[in-house]
């Protein structure tokens, strides 16, 4: 089995984004395995000469504050959780535009409870002071720290690195 990269974080903060880039295609996985069922969450990285690893889009994630029922009781979140809580790997995304937030802080309490191995990854750092961004989620205590665009495909070949790295 591939080992498992979770994407984790509030809505908005780019997972899509980051998912389709890490992966190239919404659809890598069922695209080279027919007849796997169709899970648009699920897809497959595969860096040229290294390591292939899955990753997967916990996008129902919500915190507790925000859409209590669709958020951390519904079905959808109950998976993504599972998934998260099972990955050999968390990415834990954050928004370098918007900064720390409430609900940033709620998911991450969350993931230390899992004890997954957990990396900061502060993705929208395209066009912003990045050092700023570094500084404002400091507080997090994270010893290694990735600052991306997923949308400029910025930083993405660094992340790589890094994941591949700790799996
Ligand atoms: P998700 O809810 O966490 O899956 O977030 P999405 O991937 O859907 O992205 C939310 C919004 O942020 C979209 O409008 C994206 O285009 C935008 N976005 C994602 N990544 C970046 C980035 O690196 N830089 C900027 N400026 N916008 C981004
Ligand atoms: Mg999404």
């Amino acid at each position: 089995m591939l080992p498992l990269v979770a994407l984790v974080g509030r809505p908005n903060v780019g997972k899509s984004t980051l998912f389709n880039a890490l992966t190239r295609s919404r659809d890598a996985l069922v695209h080279d395995q027919p007849g796997v069922t169709r899970d648009r969450h699920y897809g497959v990285c595969r860096p040229e000469g290294q390591r292939t690893f899955a990753v997967v889009d916990t996008g129902g994630i919500a915190g507790e504050s925000e859409h209590l029922v669709e958020g951390l009781l519904g079905a959808t979140a109950r998976q993504a959780r599972a998934a998260a809580a099972e990955a050999d790997l968390v990415l834990f995304i954050v928004d370098g535009r918007e900064g720390a937030s409430a609900l940033d802080d709620e998911i991450l309490a969350w993931l230390r409870k899992t004890a997954r191995p957990t990396m900061l990854v502060i993705n929208k750092t395209d066009g912003i002071d990045t050092q700023a961004a570094l500084n404002d989620f400091a507080r997090y205590g994270f010893s290694e720290v990735v600052a991306i665009s997923s949308a400029h495909r910025q930083g993405i070949d660094e992340l790589i690195d890094e994941v591949i790295g700790r799996l």
